[in-house]
């Protein structure tokens, strides 16, 4: 039998390997959808102390422009 979870957003039910869980600050937190994971940590962001996400901010960006930047030159040499 499968385990149900509740969505932390909009309280809708899903079954175990659906939906998306993740533990954040030791919490864990249930989401039915992508959708409502965003919304959720939409508002976190909102409510966070801006100085420190200005780090977070950058260093992911920063982590992805190189990322997009390495499949640029892969593709660059297939051509
Ligand atoms: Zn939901």
């Amino acid at each position: 039998m499968a385990n149900y979870f509740e969505c932390n957003t909009c309280g809708r039910p899903f079954k175990e390997g659906q939906g998306i869980i993740l533990t954040l600050a030791g919490k864990k937190l249930f989401f039915h959808s992508k959708g409502c994971a965003y919304k959720f940590f939409k508002e976190v962001l909102e409510l966070s102390d801006k100085d420190c996400i200005d780090d977070g901010v950058e260093e992911v960006l920063k982590k992805y422009e190189e990322v997009i930047e390495t499949k640029r030159k892969k593709a660059e040499k297939k051509i």
